[in-house]
């Protein structure tokens, strides 16, 4: 969208070329105001003396302070014979110049300058929210070093250092707690106010702000790969990368611009000829058509909005890596959702420990235990803790492997061992059956724990629906949009699942290639889909969706880094968010789009019988119409919010224990 292309736009708001703007904004805005006062003294005395030679100076003293850096790279342009923006609006000053219109040639270049000043700032201003966003990014550190405590600049404080987080300081870079214990607000990386508890082990990040507690933490990664960094820079990568529409509108303004170019030339030639106006005046109805010619609201009228709701959407934690996806999120007709740790916390709890008579509970606790200390999924994490809690200890295992959707292997005390679903086990005797049909039909997920081949116990694990998800299901109802749940979990918990939340379909017992298969059917049947998951083992449907989003990846740079859309927090409303912001982000740009092109032909309609001045041509067919483009793009972060949970009631459905959600538990 440079001013190089042909008939591109070349206003300085479109482009990503910032250094430019910063470094000549001081001078710009005095030049263009020397041209203003140029341009008033000149109506005056051109008041006082109609077409004096002194008025005529100063509207040239006007035009060439306001115009001289349009007129220079115009003629540049011509001589290349490409029609850019400044070919245009150069050719309708000098042309009023010459047909005895000196006051409105300099108006054109004075009010364009203007223009491109201001539509430079506003459109900064869009683009900066996110820079403020994470200019909130620390700048120094308490680093430990042989004496004590001594203040760095981030960037010299290297992986594996110490750092110290008193209360109220901001945590100066990503890392693990070693010491210490406090809660820590995440709202610049989650949108959320809401304070997470951390203690020794837990990661705290770059950006957030300690509450309460003195924190010592080891520094896991150098500050340029923060996760707030990492997160900022895809951003304004984001910010960057155009969408199908705004490829669409940039070969739209390349037909258009020279149409209407030849539309001037038409007029300016079968005016006189036809309806025997005067030659000056044709010239100057066809001037004003070059002005209203001028792509520039029409060109920008997508990448403002784009930029707006990109930015609007990292504000609340969710992070969109182009507007490709802001678009499609919208138009989808389908939320796809994993159930573990996306409809459900993924915190799950062991209920159930059962042995057979040679193996009892604390025998099976320890295999289970023991294989699962290797895997991440969150059954692991829920068996590790069980057996923590009974004082079970694991033991070496070798050969470990890990079946996703199935479960685990490996050799432990030279004891073929397999934790998992029925898929991992030839056969399973029908006592074992019998007593997993119970636990499942009470809504428990059961793995099966096997020793040679053979079932010797069984462990009942619970989840929890998440607070919000209900509700989300129905918000996404109400919105016409379809939703399915995808699961590896056993069809019993998926069927009690889908039926408390409403969902429409549900398919159970998938492998993970058997998701990416679900993915690609519900694409064939609806159009693109939009899959929400952890972005961890849901990786392959995450990706073969339409659009992938992540969510809960305030920890996780897998998920961060291959979703397309990550919601950092781990609030499944923020789909709604973003499906509402989407939405309205493509309104906006849809009536940008509409109100461009019927100003600008309405203007043209008129300036044919001469019904338009060029100064009306710029102020409103240009100026006007830009302004106009992005105040509306700016109003996209307004209004959207729903009714979120309060942080208080967030932070006390997180803290509450499990078995309370009597609504919610399996
Ligand atoms: P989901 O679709 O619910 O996220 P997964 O595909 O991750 O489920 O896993 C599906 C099933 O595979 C689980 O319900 C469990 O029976 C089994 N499984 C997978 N990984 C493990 C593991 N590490 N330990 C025990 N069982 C596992
Ligand atoms: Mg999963």
């Amino acid at each position: 969208m440079h001013g190089s292309e042909g008939g591109g736009c070349s206003c300085a708001a479109c482009g990503p070329h910032h250094e430019e703007e910063e470094g000549h904004g001081r001078h710009e805005v005095a030049l263009i105001a020397g041209a203003a006062v140029l341009l008033a003294a000149g109506l005056v005395v051109d008041g006082a003396t109609p077409y004096g030679g002194a008025a005529l100076m100063l509207f040239a003293l006007a035009a060439l302070a306001a115009g001289f850096d349009l007129l220079k790279s115009a003629i540049r342009s011509l001589l290349r014979l490409r029609f850019t923006m400044e070919v245009l609006i150069g050719i309708a000053a000098a042309g009023a110049f010459l047909i005895g219109h000196p006051a409105e040639g300099a108006t054109v270049l004075v009010f364009f300058a203007a223009a491109e000043l201001l539509e430079a700032r506003a459109a900064e201003r869009a683009r900066r929210s996110v820079a403020d966003l994470f200019s909130l990014a620390p700048v120094s550190a308490l680093v430990r070093r042989d004496e004590g405590w001594t203040k760095l600049e981030v960037h010299e404080v290297g992986v594996g250092e110490r750092v110290l987080v008193r209360p109220g300081d901001q945590v100066p870079l990503d890392g693990v707690v070693v010491s210490g214990a406090s809660s820590v607000d995440q709202a610049a990386l989650t949108g959320e106010s809401v304070p997470a508890a951390k203690e020794i082990g837990d990661e705290v990040f770059a950006g957030t702000q300690n509450l309460e507690g003195s924190l010592e933490v080891e520094v896991t990664r150098p500050d340029t790969e923060s996760t707030l960094a990492r997160v900022a820079a895809y951003v304004e990568e984001a910010q960057q990368r155009r969408s199908r529409t705004e490829r669409f509108i940039e070969r739209f303004a390349r037909v258009y611009t020279p149409a209407v170019i030849a539309g001037a030339l038409a007029v300016t030639a079968l005016l006189p000829l036809v309806f025997g106006i005067p030659f000056a005046d044709s010239v100057y109805r066809a001037l004003s058509l070059l002005v209203i010619a001028c792509p520039c609201a029409l060109a920008l009228s997508t990448p403002v909005s784009m930029v707006s709701g990109i930015t609007a959407a990292a504000r609340q934690g969710i992070l969109i890596k182009g507007s490709d996806y802001l678009e499609a999120v919208g138009r989808a007709r389908v939320v796809v959702f994993d159930k573990t740790g996306t409809l459900t916390t993924g915190r799950l709890q062991v209920t159930a420990v059962k042995g057979s008579g040679d193996a009892g509970e604390r025998e099976i606790l320890h295999i289970a235990a023991s294989l699962e200390a290797g895997s991440g999924h969150p059954i692991a994490a829920a068996v590790m803790a069980k057996a923590r809690e009974a004082g079970v200890e694991a033991g070496p295992v070798e050969g470990f492997v890990a079946v996703p959707g199935s479960g685990v292997c490996g050799t432990l005390g030279g004891r073929a061992c397999a934790l998992g679903n029925g898929r991992l086990f030839p056969e399973v005797e029908s006592a074992w059956e019998e007593e997993k049909g119970r636990l499942e039909a009470a809504g428990q997920t059961v793995v099966l724990v096997g020793d040679g081949g053979r079932v010797i116990g069984l462990i009942g694990l619970m989840d929890t629906i998440r607070e919000d998800a209900a509700a989300t299901v129905a918000g996404l109802r109400a919105r016409g949009i379809r939703t399915v749940m995808l699961t590896g979990d056993n069809e019993r918990v998926a069927a009690a699942v889908a039926g408390r939340l409403g969902i429409d379909e549900y398919r159970a017992g998938l492998l993970p290639a058997e998701k990416v298969q679900a993915v690609e059917d519900l694409t064939g049947r609806f159009g693109e889909v939009v899959m929400v998951g952890d972005g961890v083992n849901d990786a392959p449907a995450l990706a073969r969706a339409g659009v992938g989003i992540a969510m809960g990846a305030i920890g996780s740079d897998i998920a961060i880094e291959t979703a397309d859309v990550v919601l950092m927090h781990d609030r499944v409303a923020g789909i709604e968010t973003l499906i509402d912001l989407s939405r309205k982000t493509m309104r906006v740009v849809r009536q940008n789009v509409a109100v461009s092109i019927a100003v600008k032909t309405g203007i043209a309609v008129l300036a044919v019988p001469g019904l338009v001045t060029l100064w009306m041509a710029v102020a409103i067919g240009d100026m006007g119409l830009s302004f106009a483009v992005i105040a509306n793009a700016l109003r996209i972060p307004w209004g959207r919010e729903r009714s979120h949970p309060t942080p208080a009631e967030t932070a006390e459905n997180q803290t509450k224990p499990l078995a309370v959600h009597h609504d919610n538990t399996l």
